[in-house]
């Protein structure tokens, strides 16, 4: 703004000079209009005073001749008189035009006027150019004067000291003169006096007086002598100086005269140089105001020319603007109608949309129940219930030579069976699946993927990790860091489904960890974990069971849960035994709770997912355990074989299921009775020294799975099934009786999986 305002004051300025220029311009051309009329007048004056000559001329003649011929010359006259009163009208005519003109339109910008005020000012500035050099020269002038007149000063005084000097030479040289002689009449005299000393030195002692008056003034006058010798010398040098100062006062004379004579030259030629200087900028000015003022009458004629064909193309632009004002006027009366359809199109299109939308949603829903139904019978043709083998790699803790020899082999073509070297027999097992040393934690979460899935949907499900301590229960639950277990991954992948079904479905995921250690059990999130923790029944008459002050951790992320891990691990009992340096003598529960709601519907799903790290399933006496650690490893036993008879009497559907014979099953009723989905996962080791161990946890899963059969078969089971205790004596003498293998199916069943397959699709119906 400031810039702007500084422009416009400028611009202000440039008009104000511009007006000014303008003014003048117009005095000079009303002055020229002035002179021009008074030209005119004059022109009248003049043809007026012709006439009156005519006249006379006429009576004249008239007078004269009174003939025809002088009647036919006073026509001619008369005429002439007329042509010349026209030609007088006419003038006055143009005097008075040119009086209008100068009245109504003043010329205004007649660039040739511009160019001469500017050239006027031009004229007038080297006039007062010139005028500064005149006065400048004037004082140079006065300057010569004064120099001069100083020189003739110092001329006078000049001469007057060199008269001066010239009276006082003569002075001193009669002086001179004067003292010599006197000198010469001196020396003359010492004769006569020596002559009268002697006389008198003889006569008296007047005289003798006198003589030595006499002696004194002679000296006396001889320093007279030498005193004038050096005023003269003085003298002599002072006359010298005298002389070298007129010399240099005349050399300054000749210089100040030289150096006025240049600056005169000077002064002249600057004068001639401006004088030219002005001549040929005016010739310079005139004859470009000349051009320009021939450059501005063309364009005048062009512009006339451009007016001309300007007014046709006017005339058709009118005529549109017109069309377009009319068009215009109609527009906002068209947009309306316009958009009142367009408005109508667009509605109807959102309401079909919408309706299809809506149907599309119905089928969607249709859909999404019928796959749930449909995996749900998945998994249920797959068994509620399914026992996998994994078998870990022999590994550095195992040691070397014999005892760390593999004793596990799996069969090529099945991969439900495994075989097992013990005591030099070879012993075959089959089981849901066989995970071999080399599968990795990725496959094995691949067979668990869809009950995590059944999770989401609503369902509960249990997988459990049994075995020997060191047989990879928590390396298959948890992992490790690198590769992680069933743990993560299956939280990862509820995080990834319940993103994909974030559009319709709410979801919270909360974690809970427990562990029971001697019947007891304690919650491993809680800020009291030695607090032993009661499982009650839910007081809204469900029937459900919960576990009062269970902390519950609300998780979103992978990180979340990581801390939750890291949390947990802290308050794990682990001891030492001699079979493994840090062996879990308790079972860890991770449990899973994944609340949906439908927002469309406010349908509620609950589903859980308990993650079981059970104890170490190995005999007591083999572990060289006393006291609290026989107390421990009998509680152990107890409960697995707790959780051994539940599973059995869930797959042989009993009516009653024993869930109250440990906690750790009471804990889980809920999950593992109904449409719940559970999942033993038999760690065995493959070293040689773990045989036993590893027979009888086959045993132990080969029983579970093997309870699904016919309602035949299981009464035969159900009578066969023995206690945790019997099981471990039954090991003892394996070698006799060697478990549920393959040869010992009954000869009317079908061998292998496509038996167990079809045996489950008839148990199924
Ligand atoms: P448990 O929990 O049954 O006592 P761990 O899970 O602690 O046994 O396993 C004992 C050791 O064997 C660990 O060092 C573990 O890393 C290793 N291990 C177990 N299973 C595997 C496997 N499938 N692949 C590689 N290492 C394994
Ligand atoms: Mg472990």
């Amino acid at each position: 703004v400031m810039a702007s305002m500084a422009h416009l004051q400028k611009e202000k300025l440039q008009l104000q000079e511009e007006l000014l220029e303008l003014q003048e311009k117009l005095a000079a051309r009303e002055n020229d209009e002035l002179s021009l009329s008074l030209q005119l007048q004059g022109q009248v004056e003049t043809l007026k005073a012709k006439l009156l000559e005519q006249a006379q001329e006429i009576s004249r003649l008239r007078s004269e001749l009174g003939g025809t011929d002088a009647e036919k010359h006073r026509d001619l006259l008369a005429a002439e008189n007329e042509r010349l009163r026209q030609e007088m009208k006419a003038c006055e005519g143009e005097l008075r035009e040119l009086r209008r003109q100068q009245q109504q339109a003043p010329c205004r910008d007649c660039p040739h006027l511009q160019e001469n005020a500017r050239l006027q000012e031009q004229l007038s500035q080297l006039q007062r150019e010139a005028e500064e050099t005149r006065a400048k020269l004037v004082e140079l002038d006065l300057e010569v004067q004064q120099k001069t007149n100083r020189l003739a000063e110092v001329e006078l005084r000049l001469k007057d000291s060199l008269a001066e000097r010239a009276e006082e030479e003569e002075r001193l040289s009669r002086r001179l003169r004067d003292s010599q002689e006197t000198i010469a009449s001196l020396k003359s005299q010492p004769q006569q006096i020596k002559y009268i000393i002697k006389t008198v030195e003889v006569e008296s002692a007047k005289a003798k007086q006198t003589l030595c008056e006499t002696q004194s003034r002679n000296q006396y006058l001889q320093e007279q002598v030498g005193m004038q010798r050096q005023v003269l010398k003085e003298m002599e040098q002072q006359l010298q100086s005298s002389q070298k100062t007129e010399a240099q006062l005349r050399a300054q004379i000749m210089m100040y005269e030289a150096e006025l004579e240049r600056a005169h030259g000077q002064m002249l030629e600057e004068m001639q140089a401006m004088e030219e200087e002005k001549n040929h900028a005016i010739e310079e000015a005139f004859s470009r105001a000349q051009v320009e003022m021939k450059a501005v009458h063309e364009n005048l004629a062009g512009v006339r020319t451009n007016l001309l064909t300007l007014q046709p193309a006017l005339r058709t632009l009118t005529h549109d603007y017109n069309s377009l004002k009319r068009q215009v006027r109609d527009f906002p009366l068209l947009l309306q109608e316009t958009l009142r359809s367009a408005r109508a199109e667009i509605s109807q299109a959102i309401e079909e949309v919408h309706t299809t939308n809506r149907e599309l949603l119905r089928k969607y829903r249709r859909e999404l129940q019928l796959r749930k139904k449909c995996h749900n019978e998945l998994v249920r043709l797959k068994g509620n219930i399914r026992v996998f083998g994994r078998v870990r790699p022999i590994t550095k803790e195992d040691g070397e030579g014999p005892e760390a020899a593999n004793a596990v082999t799996f069969d090529t073509d099945d991969d439900a069976v495994l075989h097992l070297l013990h005591k030099g027999k070879q012993v075959s097992f089959e089981l849901d699946k066989v995970f071999p040393p080399q599968a990795s934690q990725e496959e094995v979460f691949q067979e668990v993927q869809a009950l995590v899935t059944s999770c989401i949907d609503g369902y509960n499900v249990c997988i459990f990790a049994y075995g020997q301590t060191g047989a990879g229960k928590t390396y298959t639950m948890e992992g490790t860091a690198a590769n992680p277990g069933i743990n993560q991954r299956a939280l990862q992948l509820l995080f990834s489904e319940v993103r994909g079904k974030a559009a319709d479905w709410d979801y919270t995921i909360t974690v809970s960890a427990a562990e029971i250690y001697n019947e007891a059990l304690r919650d491993l999130l809680g800020k009291e974990p030695q607090e032993k923790l009661e499982i009650k029944l839910c007081p809204d008459g469900s029937g459900q069971l919960y576990v009062p002050g269970l902390t519950e951790f609300r998780v979103q992320s992978v990180e979340d849960i990581n801390k939750v891990f890291e949390f947990g691990h802290v308050k794990r009992v682990t001891e030492c035994t001699n079979l493994n340096e840090h062996s879990s003598r308790s079972h860890a529960l991770l449990i899973i709770t994944v609340r949906g709601l439908d927002r469309s519907t406010g349908l509620r799903t609950t589903g859980k997912l308990n993650l079981v790290d059970l104890a170490g399933s190995e005999r007591v006496g083999r572990s060289g355990a006393e006291g609290s650690r026989l107390r421990e490893a009998q509680h152990i036993n107890k409960s697995l074989s707790a959780l051994g008879d539940v599973i059995y009497a869930l797959r042989s559907r009993q009516g009653h299921v024993p869930f109250r014979n440990s906690k750790l099953t009471y804990l889980l009723q809920d999950s593992l009775s109904g449409d719940s989905k559970t999942l033993m996962m038999v760690q065995v080791s493959p070293a040689e020294k773990n045989t036993s161990e590893t027979l009888c946890s086959l045993k132990f899963a080969e029983r579970v799975r093997s309870v699904e059969l016919g309602p035949v078969s299981r009464k035969a089971e159900l009578a066969s099934w023995p206690s945790q205790e019997q099981l471990e004596g039954d090991s003892s003498g394996s070698a006799a009786t060697p478990g549920r293998g393959h040869t010992s199916h009954s000869p009317g069943q079908l061998s292998g999986r496509t038996a167990s397959i079809r045996r489950k699709l008839q148990t199924s119906g």
